[in-house]
């Protein structure tokens, strides 16, 4: 299997080229050249596979430059009991008539982002190994991709994690699983500034070339196609568990930020799956459901970008979006560009609601939208707990209320749960007047002694502190 850049780079590139790598040369994001189609049959004999053979599975079918016995043996290290906390990895349960809830939260970090950084962890250690080489990982987090990322690469060897964050602006609960670990190899840096202070520093070291080669400084970020790729497993896993024996068609619903999640579902239809609707859900930060609606897709300016109480959907634009679109301009590499380089490059906006490519959509895509607000997260989690008994987290309450506004009848509801209730304390203490309940591992994880440096909003200092850490 080769892969593109969007852009309409010539260059095609091998699986594990594009592991390490973050945009194509040319600013364009990695797709395969095809997708590869799974027709019944194979859906028949990959029903009953335990979670990480069906990874290997579907992995088989885009990596073909690992051994199959070392892929394999990567998948059946990644999705064990032991991590993910249950056989079945990522089990359904029914919440009412035709709509199930897909736990994905149940890894080390109590987020779907476990889901794919275990794998990213195992995948770089085999390749940094094979190559002989070593990954400085630079990032920036205001949550759960930070510690996603430390979790899955802590103790790996030859890769080394340094990870900003605004000091003092995570939840107790997140600095905590952050900061307690104590691995050599992952540095917690507190940067006195917000969020984006720590995204512009990650930008500005990227952009200092020689420093970058020097310290072989490299990223974890959503746009990474091995991270998509291991998330399209838990749609087919979701949808064996949805249909139980027949092949009769699934929607879900994905609770939406970067559109790397729900761009998973729409590579698992591309290759076959009957997938009936993917539902994009949002919260008030809405660039995807405005686009969808009217076909309008308008990136935000940071004041327009909302901190709402579904933080990890506060998003301005969505970093994976492109792909889909490249998808649905009909893979024209010079029309995705006059979208993505020159319409938002000079009016940050492109309009597409004119165009037959639009309609295609929901017609041929699958897809629809939702958008809620903070009352509607705390009116579905307050229903959900009367009702079913069930505590669900805020991002979750935004897929619940999405997925009840695209129901059809007769088609089983997959909702995507993105986090754990416990991650996001003050709101379902706002929503029901009590804490939910916390695992028994993270029980006291507050009282931990913590290991991170604070350090001033500066390139410099930053880059110092890389310097003196990497030997
Ligand atoms: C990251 C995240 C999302 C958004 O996922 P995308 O792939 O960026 O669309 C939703 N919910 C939670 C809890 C997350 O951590």
């Amino acid at each position: 299997m080769n892969y593109l850049s969007t852009r309409g780079h010539p260059d095609r590139k091998r699986f594990c080229e594009i592991l390490l790598e973050g945009l194509a040369p040319d600013g364009g994001l990695y797709l395969p050249e095809r997708y590869p189609q799974v027709h019944t049959p194979t859906l028949a004999k990959w029903r009953d596979l335990p979670y990480a053979e069906l990874a290997f599975e579907i992995l088989s079918l885009y990596i073909d430059d690992i051994p199959p016995a070392d892929l394999k043996a990567i998948c059946a290290k990644t999705y064990t009991p032991e991590v993910f906390g249950s056989e079945e990895i990522v089990p359904l349960r029914e919440l009412e008539d035709g709509v199930y809830l897909e736990a994905l939260s149940n890894g080390p970090t109590l987020a779907f982002k476990d889901m794919a950084m275990q794998l990213l962890g195992n995948l770089f250690e085999y390749e940094l190994a094979r190559r002989g080489a070593e990954l400085n990982i630079l990032g920036a987090t205001s949550g759960d991709t930070g510690s996603a990322a430390e979790y899955a690469m802590r103790g790996k060897k030859g890769v080394r994690v340094f990870m900003t964050s605004p000091d003092g602006r995570m939840s107790p609960f997140q600095q905590a699983q952050m900061f307690s670990l104590q691995d050599e190899n992952i540095h917690n840096i507190a940067i006195t500034g917000v969020f984006d202070d720590c995204q512009d520093i990650v930008k500005a070291v990227s952009n200092d070339l020689g420093f970058k080669r020097k310290y072989r400084i490299g990223t974890v970020n959503s746009i990474n196609w091995a991270r998509l790729l291991a998330q399209v497993v838990y749609y087919f896993a979701g949808y064996f568990q949805a249909t139980g024996g027949n092949d009769k068609p699934v929607s879900f619903t994905v609770p939406s930020g970067n559109f790397g999640n729900v761009c998973a579902g729409h590579v698992a239809r591309m290759m076959g799956l009957p997938i009936h609707t993917l539902v994009v859900a949002t919260n008030e930060n809405d660039v995807l459901d405005e686009f969808f609606r009217t076909g309008i897709y308008r990136v935000r300016v940071a004041a327009d970008t909302h901190e709402t109480s579904s933080p990890s959907m506060d998003i301005s634009k969505a970093s994976n979006f492109e792909r889909f679109v490249f998808d649905l301009v009909g893979r024209d590499a010079a029309k995705l560009r006059s979208l993505f380089v020159d319409d938002l490059g000079s009016q940050a906006r492109f309009d597409l609601s004119g165009e037959p490519a639009f309609k295609q959509v929901a017609e041929r895509f699958g897809f629809k939208s939702s958008r809620s607000t903070h009352a509607d997260r705390l009116a579905t989690i307050r229903d959900t707990e009367k009702r079913f008994a069930t505590l669900v987290d805020p991002h979750t309450a935004d897929g619940l209320k999405a997925a009840r506004e695209h129901l059809t009848p007769g088609v089983p509801m997959v909702v995507l749960e993105t986090a754990l209730p416990i991650k996001f304390a003050a709101t379902l203490v706002e929503a029901l007047g009590h804490e939910p309940a916390r695992p028994a591992r993270f029980e006291g994880i507050e009282a931990l002694p913590k290991r991170v440096v604070k350090l001033p909003a500066d390139v410099e200092a930053v880059k110092a502190y890389i310097a003196q850490n990497c030997d």
